[in-house]
């Protein structure tokens, strides 16, 4: 199965820094920033070639979200990155759609 769903569903244990009845958001496991939040909506879409129109809400509740917890972890001010990898040569390791949250440090 799907890691992320199994996340959503408890499957496996996570604590969520956010969650509604659509979208959660935790702490990436290995993390890339010093803050690095991982963003993903509770039902399955595997990557963005998957989005059809009627994710648009969806798709903007994670970004309005993203901005959000950017704020609540003091990063906002100096800046972030939303970050969203698709497919092989987009570099994406789990076939859950996800949101990265990047911050706290300068990035490259
Ligand atoms: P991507 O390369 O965009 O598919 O990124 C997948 C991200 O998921 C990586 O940054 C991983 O560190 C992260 N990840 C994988 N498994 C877990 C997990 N169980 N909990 C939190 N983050 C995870
Ligand atoms: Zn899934």
């Amino acid at each position: 199965m799907c890691i992320f769903c199994d996340i959503v569903n408890g499957r496996i244990s996570k604590e969520f820094v956010y969650q509604d009845e659509d979208i959660a958001a935790f702490y990436d496991i290995n993390p890339q920033a010093l803050v690095h939040i991982l963003i993903i909506p509770k039902k399955h879409i595997a990557s963005l070639n998957e989005l059809t129109e009627s994710d648009k809400n969806l798709m903007g509740n994670i970004i309005v979200t993203a901005k959000k917890l950017a704020e609540q972890h003091k990063i906002s001010v100096n800046g972030y990155k939303i970050v969203a990898n698709c497919g092989h040569d987009g570099g994406q390791v789990v076939d859950h759609i996800h949101f990265h949250l990047l911050g706290g440090e300068p990035l490259r």
